[in-house]
């Protein structure tokens, strides 16, 4: 006998999460009973959210804080009762710095995610070469694009804002929460407010001007979001996961250590899934949630899965460093790290002092550094061994910021294939494939970070959106 469920939700990263909470709440609102099951093929639940806990120190192994003025994350923390576990940015620690031929520089004043909006800082900036800056302040007169067609982020603002602010500021900073490719990601999946902002106000910096200034008032935001950009969990982002589960747990069927190897039309339920331990599952409505590349092989014998595959994904490596402060030299109090241009050839990409900027994941005695290293297209050094990656990350710290002590420990996570890059013409392609799913697999959605944004927001957004609907047309089909 195998399992029956009206909705089966495929992984359990947050997006999978968001789906099972948000149908769950919908069924209950409406005060039917929706059977639920999750199937996640890791022996946790979380996806890429994965929080150790190391000598008191708070260490994310994968993503570790969330865009604040984004609601989504906010709303579910209340909806789950863990807004008080809010926490902001250190708000002392506000610099933060560009590595670009071979000197930090400070972040310029006024960087609305990496368009210059103060350009009196800009032009003050060594980031930039005079000829750099005359080339990005002509995007105040020539002409706006108008047509609504998609472009590679790296083509509009190399025609917006000029190679120079491209390369040495907009691609480390942007290109960072891709780990991407700045020519090949799609300006309109990606920052789609870009294009927006040309439209509206004929030129990018008065636009991003513009919006900085509105933005200042999201409505709903509670008081720990305002003033900080970003927020995260006090005990780590893995305590949403945590508490998810726990309220989940009573309600829904959670499968954790299996995968769903195959996805089979039945006439009594509508699909079955098989599982990797030889059961089955039978369902209505399933939400997919996995990254595209596990998602369109279960699909694929059904409709064509070319724009699943043309998402491609890049690997990173997260290297965290523990100092005694006692032993640290070079110690930042104000800074909260910094980023690297491509062009500099180094293995690091992006480094966060993460004890400074979030002083609640660490002890005081300690310092705590994260540092990435890979991106698009320079990947080989995320598989090089342990001591290899410490090593490298060791010297260029040493390098770059004269830290020369011996760390008390370090952890090494990898993440294979865990950046989605959405290509150009992304948006449409994947409404065109909601469409086709509507037609040759009714009742079965996609949603997550391969598909509607990447950050945990989005994430979130898209699951609950996914879940809903699904209550929706269960309740539909009850009625
Ligand atoms: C290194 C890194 C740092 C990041 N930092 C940030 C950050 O600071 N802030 C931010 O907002 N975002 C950040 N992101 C992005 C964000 O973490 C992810 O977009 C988000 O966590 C993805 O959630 P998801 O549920 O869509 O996918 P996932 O977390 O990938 O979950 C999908 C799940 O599906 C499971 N699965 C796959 N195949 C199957 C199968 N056949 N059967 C069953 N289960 C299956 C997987 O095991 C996985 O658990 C970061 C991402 C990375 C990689």
């Amino acid at each position: 006998m195998s399992e029956q469920h009206d909705i089966v939700i495929v992984g359990g990263g947050l997006t999978g999460l968001s789906a099972a909470y948000y149908a769950w709440t919908k069924a209950k609102e409406n005060g039917q009973e929706v059977r639920i099951a999750l199937v996640e093929q890791g022996e946790r639940l979380g996806g890429k959210i994965d929080t150790l806990h190391r000598d008191d120190c708070v260490i994310e192994r994968g993503p570790d804080s969330f865009l604040a003025r984004k609601l989504p994350m906010i709303e579910l923390a209340k909806d789950i009762g863990m807004e008080s576990e809010l926490v902001a940015t250190n708000p002392k620690a506000k610099k933060t710095y560009i590595l670009c031929h071979g000197k930090l520089h400070r972040m310029p004043q006024g960087l609305v995610l990496g368009i210059p909006t103060d350009t009196k800082a800009f032009l003050k900036s060594g980031l930039v070469s005079p000829k750099g800056k005359l080339q990005a302040m002509r995007d105040m007169v020539i002409k706006p694009k108008m047509t609504t067609e998609d472009e590679s982020l790296g083509h509009f603002l190399n025609r917006r804002l000029g190679e120079e602010v491209m390369h040495n500021i907009s691609e480390p900073l942007l290109a960072g929460i891709y780990a991407g490719d700045m020519n090949k990601l799609s300006l309109k999946a990606t920052f789609p407010q870009f294009a927006e902002v040309e439209r509206e106000y004929g030129s990018l910096i008065k636009g991003m001007q513009a919006t900085r200034q509105k933005g200042q008032s999201v409505p709903g935001l509670p008081d720990v979001a305002k003033g900080t950009m970003f927020l995260t969990f006090r005990q780590g982002l893995g305590s949403l996961v945590d508490k998810l589960e726990e309220i989940l747990k009573p309600h829904i069927a959670i499968h954790t250590g299996v995968s769903v190897m195959e996805i089979k039309r039945s006439s009594e339920s509508g699909y079955e899934l098989e599982l990797s331990n030889d059961t089955f599952i039978q369902a209505k409505h399933l939400i997919v949630t996995t990254p595209a590349f596990a998602a369109a092989p279960l699909l694929k014998p059904y409709l064509n899965v070319e724009p699943l595959d043309h998402i491609r994904y890049v690997s990173v490596a997260n290297v965290v460093s523990a100092f005694d402060k006692d032993k640290m030299t070079g110690a930042w109090d104000d800074g909260t790290g910094f980023v690297i241009a491509r062009h500099e050839g180094r293995a690091i990409t992006a480094m966060t002092w993460t004890s400074t900027k979030w002083t609640h994941t660490s002890p005081q005695d300690t310092v705590l550094i994260r540092c990435y290293v890979g991106r698009a297209d320079d990947e080989e050094r995320v598989d090089w061994p342990d001591e290899a990656l410490k090593h490298t990350v060791l010297n260029e710290l040493a390098e770059l910021m004269k830290i020369h002590a011996e760390p008390r420990f370090m952890e090494v996570t990898r993440l294979k294939h865990s950046m989605p890059q959405y290509p150009v013409g992304h948006v449409e392609a994947i409404a065109a494939f909601r469409e086709a799913l509507k037609t040759e697999l009714p009742g079965v959605m996609i949603a997550g970070a391969a598909y509607d944004g990447v950050g945990l927001p989005d994430c979130i957004k898209s699951g609950r959106t996914a879940g809903e609907e699904a209550v929706l047309q269960c309740l539909k089909e009850k009625a």
